[in-house]
């Protein structure tokens, strides 16, 4: 059977044009799907079309753009069950978690939906006599929307939904490694009938198609998430024009464990938060720094809990664990494993690709532990963004939170205790942009600001309210009546 072909999608136009292949990573006799291969001018007429679409869409009343994402929200409802296994087959999460993150995208949708009918701006008393002054939200133009393939549908819908929402038009690339999910958005938005030009998809490699979408005239601002390295090319050539930039970038996000936790919910936490998604959320725990007291135990308890996971084909019942998303990551993860065996010898479990059977045809990897790390050891320092996790033991909550800060990424960080004060304590002295306590570092839900701090992120936050800021400007009016 021939595989599918999903083109790219410009001025509300599905185009011809050259493919590129992608593979299910769980199986890779299987192809997923040929995806829109966009040149440079794909980009410059995707450009072109959303500055032309750009003024009627942003005077398009804004409950009226809120009833177009209802819309695609509910068709993307009707094809919940599809989409969840497209994004299986394609990332390698399980379905439970895929099914969860297409919730999750109808949800946004629905909630910038609403966003229509409030978008709320200021009016304040003026100091002047009959003098009315008030400040509204205006869209900003045409936005670039480049996207990470760990998330392949809640990232697109949380840069999609509020750019639609604000009035802006995008040209939206997809990961190379996991376009489907975002095309099924696409399509939700061309059957909605959102007005051509609107939204653009624009997939490619984007070593060959990024440089064109930052540096399209018609672009006024960029929103990126994915590697510190892109990320800070991307700063570097927007900068140049300044544009208006969102960067959400890397982390080496830690897990403090106290010994006053629920010690077997702060087992369960770690585990999930480590290896679930095989470790590829940016917000997952890969440094977890135990307080001296219960070390041993903690450590005999965490791997006993993680050798009970099973690896396999996601679309399977009871399979916890998926894939690597692609040879080059499974190889990133296997360096860095022999990086650990050098600093602190052999991982205490795991460790290793997984062969046999099935497995031969996929990205498989053993959940990986290694215990005794130090703060200045790479294991302690570098983002890996697999299931491979540092223990780290550490004298009392100063200490923890001391080496937990003691590294340039903020992007997540999580907190077992019990203490209320230690709480208070983590929620000030912690540098990072998303605190959990009690739960695992990973799963955030999209009614508030999201992103980090330090050399995470850069730029306004994304999701909830927040959104607006980096979609919207302020436009203020004084008013002599
Ligand atoms: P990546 O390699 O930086 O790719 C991200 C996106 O940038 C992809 O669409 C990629 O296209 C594109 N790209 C590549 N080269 C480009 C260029 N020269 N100009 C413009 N765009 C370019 O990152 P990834 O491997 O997809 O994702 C993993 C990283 O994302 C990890 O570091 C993770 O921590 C981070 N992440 C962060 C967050 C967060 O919210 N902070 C969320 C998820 C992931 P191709 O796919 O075609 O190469």
């Amino acid at each position: 059977m021939s595989a599918e072909v999903f083109r790219n999608y410009i001025n509300g136009e599905w185009v011809d044009g050259d493919t590129f292949e992608n593979r299910n990573p769980a199986n890779t006799d299987e192809v997923v799907g040929l995806f829109g291969k966009a040149t440079t001018a794909d980009v410059a007429k995707a450009a072109e079309s959303a500055q032309a679409a750009f003024a009627g869409w942003a005077n398009m009343a804004a409950p009226a753009r809120g009833a177009l994402l209802y819309k695609v929200a509910d068709i993307l409802d009707k094809k919940f069950d599809q989409l969840g296994a497209e994004m299986t087959r394609e990332e390698g999460k399980t379905l439970p978690e895929a099914k969860g993150e297409v919730r999750r995208a109808i949800n946004i949708f629905r909630y910038f939906g609403g966003e229509g009918a409030r978008m709320p701006g200021m009016v304040v008393p003026s100091e002047r006599d009959r003098v009315h002054m008030f400040a509204i939200r205006k869209p900003i133009g045409v936005v670039g929307q480049i996207n990470p393939w760990n998330f392949p549908i809640a990232i697109p819908a949380w840069k999609l939904a509020p750019a639609l929402i604000a009035g802006n038009t995008v040209l939206l690339k997809p990961a190379s490694a996991s376009p489907l999910s975002s095309w099924r958005i696409v399509e939700a938005c061309h059957e909605a009938g959102i007005p051509k030009g609107v939204v653009n998809f624009i997939a490619g490699s984007g070593g060959a198609i990024g440089g064109a979408i930052v540096n399209a005239p018609q672009v006024k601002a960029i929103s990126f998430t994915g590697s510190c390295d892109i990320g800070n090319w991307i700063h570097a050539e927007a900068s140049k024009r300044r544009l208006r930039i969102q960067l959400e970038m890397g982390g080496k996000n830690p897990t403090i464990v106290l010994a006053d936790a629920d010690f077997n919910a702060a087992v369960e936490n770690t585990c999930n938060a480590a290896f679930f998604s095989t470790g590829q959320k940016c917000t997952a725990t890969s440094r977890v720094i135990v307080e001296d007291a219960i070390y041993d135990k903690f450590v005999e308890a965490l791997v006993a809990r993680t050798k009970k996971l099973k690896v396999g084909n996601g679309m399977e019942p009871g399979i916890d664990i998926g894939p690597a998303i692609d040879q080059g990551q499974l190889d990133v993860n296997l360096r860095y494993i022999e990086i650990g065996r050098k600093e602190c010898g052999e991982p205490l479990c795991g460790g290793k690709r997984l062969t046999g059977g099935a497995y031969d045809k996929g990205f498989f990897i053993e959940p990986t532990i290694f215990a005794g790390v130090t703060e200045s050891m790479t294991l302690a320092q570098e983002e890996i963004f697999g299931p491979v996790l540092a223990i780290m033991r550490a004298k009392d909550f100063a200490d923890a939170l001391r080496i937990a800060n003691n590294i340039p990424f903020g992007l997540s960080a999580s907190i077992q205790t019990s203490n209320v004060s230690r709480v208070f304590d983590f929620v000030y002295g912690m540098e990072a942009g998303l605190l959990t306590v009690n739960l695992p570092s990973a799963g955030v839900e999209y009614q508030l600001p999201f992103g980090g701090t330090k050399d995470s992120s850069f730029g306004p936050k994304e999701q909830g309210p927040a959104a607006m800021e980096f979609y919207s400007d302020w436009k203020t009016i004084y008013l002599k009546y």
